[in-house]
Order: structure tokens, then C-alpha cells, then sequence
């Protein structure tokens, strides 16, 4: 079977990951970024060095773009908009669901195909079997490049609608930053009082265990069932409260927990506070 040859612009850890994947895998490579010493090691293996942006669109018809941002993304393929026509261009670049939609318009214009990705794993997980990226577009330029993007990661199809991917991926991170921040936080007031991080990894990993909870709220979130019978509101305000002051008596800053209080006081304010915890999510939407 013939491999695809694939370009790959943008050549941060990500970009270095992939195009280090494609060349794994028997693919022809061609390479753009803009500090062109970060394409040495690639091109040493094998991989092409395209000069200029023009050369790095027009040696494939797939082109896999892995940049900081969308501002990004323009920067680098206004400098070539005549040779975007008939390019499918997989951008695994972050950024919102609008400068997703926005940029998948600006390159429709140009006669070129955007397939949205948001990569779920970091730079070591790429060409591992369980690394999922989530993709919107086109569903037929999916198809038809199916089997070079799979090189790199699994594919969940969301749609149709360029801004899904980057939707979802956001409402992943939302979650991975806040969730992280907690931890972080915790670790400084284990510190804080001699324990160390490694000493208190089995509790860290048993308590951000979500699982059961996530399971448990989900079809609760969407029947709008804030009922209070396992948890409540004004519960969470207490024990934030003890959060908080264990924070700050151990002498670690406590605008995080405070923060997670406040919204927890405003819930209860609204009169929320015999509801479950659950019912932040209509205080956060208002
Ligand atoms: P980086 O921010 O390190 O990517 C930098 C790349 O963008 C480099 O090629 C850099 O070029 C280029 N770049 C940035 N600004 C410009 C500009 N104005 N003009 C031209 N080129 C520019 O990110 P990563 O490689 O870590 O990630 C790439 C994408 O993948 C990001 O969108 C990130 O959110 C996403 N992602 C990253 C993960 C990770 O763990 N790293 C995990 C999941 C997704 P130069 O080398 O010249 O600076």
C-alpha cells in the first residue's frame, strides 16, 4: 500500500511529534516553521525542507498545521493565500470555536478544505493507540484522509461545523486547568506543612478519581434534577470555608478556594443552598 505524503507547518513540540510520527511510519515529510533550525533534526532523518510557505502548501495535498494559535495560522498562510486551492488542511492548532469557524471560512474562500482538531494528548502520546484527537469538518475530507490522520491519532468525528472541535477540546481543557490548579493547589499546602508531593500521590490520585461523581451528576445536569438529597450548597460553603482557612493558616495563598467559595455564596445568596451541587451550573449560565 502507498503512504500519503503529508506537510506539516508549524514545528513546536506538537508539530515536531507528528512530522517525527509521519517519518516512522514510511511517510514522505515535508517541513515549514518559522525559525527553520527546529526542521534540522527532522530533515536529518529524512524529512523535506520547504524554503518559503508556498513550497510547504504546494508539495501535498494534505497539510497538518500545529501552531501557538489562529494568529498564527494567518500569519503564516497569508503568505501564500494562491496555493491553498485544493489543500485539506488539517489545523491541530488550539484556539475558540469562532477563530475556528473564522479560519475555516477564510480558507474556504482560498479553495481549501479546514478540518478542525483538537489533539487530546500531549507531544509523547502522538502514534500511540489510545491518542484520540476530535476533528469537525467536512466529513468527506475526513474520509479521505482518514488513514494519514490515524497515523498520528485516533479520530473522533463530531460534525460537520468547523467550531465543534475546537469546542469540545475547550470545554476539555476548561476542566483540565481548573482540575490541575486544585491539585497544584493542595500540593502547596502539603508542602506547606512537610508532606510531600510524592507522599501524598495514592490519596491524590484516589480523590481526583471523578468518576463516580461525573457519572452520578451527568444525567442529573441534564434533567435541570438540583434536588439536595445526597449534597447541598450550603454544605460546600462550610467545608470551603475550612479550605480556605487551611490554606491561608499554612500560609499559602487562597485566592483558588476562595474563588470556588465565592461562587459557592452566590449560589447559596440565590437560594440555592438546600440544592445539590449541581445547581452551580445554572448560577454559572446566569
Ligand atoms: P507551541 O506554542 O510550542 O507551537 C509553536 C509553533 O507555533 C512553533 O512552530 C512556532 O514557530 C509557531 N508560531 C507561533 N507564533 C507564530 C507566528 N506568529 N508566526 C509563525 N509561527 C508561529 O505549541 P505546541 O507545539 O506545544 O502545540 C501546538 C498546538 O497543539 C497548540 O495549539 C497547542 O495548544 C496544541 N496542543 C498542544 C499540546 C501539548 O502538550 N504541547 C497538547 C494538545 C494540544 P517558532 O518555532 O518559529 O516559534
Amino acid at each position: 500500500m502507498t503512504v500519503a505524503s503529508v506537510t506539516v507547518i508549524g514545528l513546536g513540540p506538537m508539530g515536531r511529534a507528528m512530522a517525527a510520527t509521519y517519518l516512522d511510519r514510511g511517510h514522505e515529510v515535508t517541513v515549514w516553521n518559522r525559525t527553520p533550525g527546529k526542521a534540522d533534526g527532522l530533515v536529518a532523518r529524512g524529512a523535506r525542507r520547504a524554503d518559503t510557505v508556498e513550497a510547504a502548501l504546494r508539495a501535498n495535498d494534505l497539510v497538518v498545521l500545529s501552531l501557538t494559535d489562529h494568529t498564527a495560522v494567518h500569519a503564516i498562510l497569508e503568505q501564500a493565500p494562491a496555493a491553498l486551492a485544493g489543500r485539506t488542511v488539517a489545523n491541530l492548532t488550539s484556539d475558540t470555536p469562532d477563530r475556528a469557524r473564522e479560519t475555516a471560512g477564510w480558507l474556504a474562500a482560498r479553495g481549501a478544505v479546514q478540518l478542525t482538531g483538537g489533539v487530546q494528548v500531549p507531544p509523547p502520546g502522538i502514534g500511540a493507540p489510545e491518542a484520540m484527537t476530535y476533528y469537525s469538518g467536512p466529513r468527506e475530507a475526513i474520509e479521505a484522509h482518514r488513514a494519514a490522520l490515524e497515523v498520528l491519532t485516533g479520530i473522533e468525528y463530531l460534525g460537520e461545523d468547523p467550531g465543534l472541535a475546537a469546542l469540545y477540546y475547550q470545554i476539555g481543557i476548561d476542566m483540565f486547568w481548573t482540575g490541575l490548579a486544585g491539585y497544584l493547589h493542595g500540593q502547596a499546602v502539603a508542602q506547606a506543612n512537610g508532606i510531600s508531593a510524592r507522599e501524598f500521590l495514592p490519596r491524590a490520585v484516589k480523590t481526583m478519581d471523578f468518576r463516580y461523581f461525573l457519572e452520578f451528576y451527568a444525567p442529573r445536569i441534564d434533567a435541570g434534577d438540583h434536588g439536595g438529597d445526597v449534597d447541598n450548597v450550603a454544605m460546600g460553603v462550610a467545608s470551603l470555608e475550612h479550605v480556605l482557612h487551611t490554606a491561608r493558616a499554612s500560609g499559602v495563598d487562597g485566592s483558588l478556594p476562595a474563588a470556588v467559595l465565592e461562587l459557592f455564596r452566590r449560589a447559596a445568596d440565590a437560594g440555592r443552598g438546600g440544592d445539590s451541587l449541581t445547581s452551580l451550573t445554572e448560577v454559572l449560565k446566569a
